[in-house]
């Protein structure tokens, strides 16, 4: 299973179009150069956690009796400087990381909620200053405002969201910080001493922080494994020190998938953040939705990945129309081939439906917003702003660069580089290399 590269479109080449498969269509305008490559760009299109890390399926792993906490002992406890309410607890030391990896644990981060952490203590060592400057900051708690939402059972799904007031697309729905942040090492020697080290960690979060954690979802009925077993329910991507972990946000879990969800999220390492925005119209008792994977799947490809990785049965309304919703998305994958082949070709062998126009690149646009992926609007806006500048319409590079950058928030977030280029492209349209690029050809 591929894993998550936090690949922002500002930084990358132009993606090459010959994306062959559907997964592949989530990304890729990019702004820097427009030359194609062979470069591997796009892993998943969601920071939902790949269920596969972690030491992969815990069935398979052997198991044991009951485990035991480990002793809190005896390796040495470095990084004990910092926010820690409790001495770091230590694996034997690991040549395949270099490194130890500890448990630490400050009880009073985030009004009290706690946090713990299991990683190297260089990692430790940044998530310290992170957490010491959110304390230092002011509102501590990001999840301390009132939100727009509840959680309710929901049939077929356990709990879910549902919205207490109407929202529009940009509203933001929530904002949380995780306490529980995990290393997806693959080294520990057995899923014992994995689960020993998980439980210690949660065991020393505050006894609320405790509870709550042991009743969030799970996928296996296996007493033995439950700390893992939450954790790969539950967890979520988030890219610590250059190096991937899977981090718990119990009000995050709340929030069912969709394949066409009405919310778009993006995790922020540097604050230690998961945000949800509404990505449009919301009514009140109407359910919000995210979306655990890359929407651009097909259907059949989809429901494979849930029933593998999460264990369910998607019964949202796009899944409910089958491979037949699939069309719009070869619909997809063809018009942003077009869009993207900055190729001159020779006029008299294109047609009209086969050649790059703005007509194909608003045609994109209602694509997306058909099969209810507006969380993804950047890349359909970017390809019409590149279209509309490549012709040499400034106002409608104007208006879908700005669009772009407004989408590229929702899904990256307001610090992102997309949003930056975009931003950037929207200031000076006539500096970007698609500048008038296809005005000598036919449109
Ligand atoms: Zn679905």
């Amino acid at each position: 299973m591929k894993r998550v590269v936090m690949l922002k479109l500002a930084v990358a080449l132009f993606l090459s179009v010959a994306t062959s498969s559907i997964e592949k269509v989530g990304r890729g305008a990019g702004l820097e150069a427009h030359q194609n490559t062979d470069e591997e760009l796009i892993i998943s299109d969601s920071n939902h956690w790949d269920t596969t890390s972690l030491g992969g399926s815990i069935l398979n792993q052997e198991q044991s009796p009951f485990l035991q906490p480990p002793d809190s002992s005896p390796n040495a406890s470095p990084g004990s400087n910092g926010p820690w309410t409790h001495d770091p607890i230590c694996t034997e030391y690991r040549p395949a990381l270099n490194s130890t990896l500890c448990v630490y644990t400050d009880t009073t981060f985030n009004n009290g909620r706690g946090i713990s952490i299991f990683t190297t203590p260089e990692i430790a060592s940044q998530i310290a200053d992170t957490i010491s400057s959110l304390k230092a900051a002011e509102p501590l708690s990001i999840q301390a405002k009132t939100h727009p939402w509840t959680t309710i059972p929901v049939p077929n799904k356990g709990i879910g969201v549902i919205a207490t007031e109407p929202l529009s697309r940009g509203d933001l729905v929530s904002s949380f910080h995780p306490y529980l942040v995990l290393h997806t090492e693959n080294i520990l020697s057995t899923t014992d001493e994995r689960e020993k080290f998980l439980r210690l960690a949660i065991s020393q979060l505050p006894k609320s922080s405790q509870e709550q954690f042991y009743d969030l979802a799970k996928m296996f009925d296996d007493e033995r494994l439950v700390a893992q077993d939450v954790v790969k329910s539950n967890g979520f991507n988030l890219d610590v020190g250059g190096v991937v972990h899977v981090a718990v946000f119990p009000e995050a879990s709340r929030f069912n998938h969709a394949c066409d969800p009405n919310a778009q999220y993006y995790l922020t390492p540097d604050t230690l953040s998961h945000t949800i925005h509404a990505t449009r119209p919301i009514q009140p008792n109407e359910e919000i939705t995210i979306s655990y994977t890359t929407p651009f799947r097909s259907y059949a490809q989809r429901q494979e990945y849930l029933k593998t990785a999460y264990d369910f049965t998607c019964s949202c309304s796009r899944c409910q129309k089958g491979e037949e919703a699939d069309e719009p998305l070869h619909e997809i994958n063809r018009i942003q081939s077009i869009l993207g082949d900055w190729i001159p070709r020779d006029p008299s062998t294109s047609t009209e439906s086969s050649a790059p126009s703005v007509r194909l690149a608003e045609q994109l646009i209602r694509l997306y917003q058909s099969l209810g992926l507006e969380g993804w609007l950047d890349y359909a806006y970017g390809n019409a702003a590149l279209m509309y500048n490549s012709i040499g319409s400034i106002r409608g590079a104007k208006k879908y660069a700005h669009l772009a950058a407004e989408s590229a928030k929702l899904r990256y977030g307001p610090e992102s580089g997309d949003v930056a280029a975009w931003k950037t492209f929207e200031g000076d349209t006539q500096g970007h290399w698609s500048w008038m690029i296809r005005k000598s050809r036919p449109i």
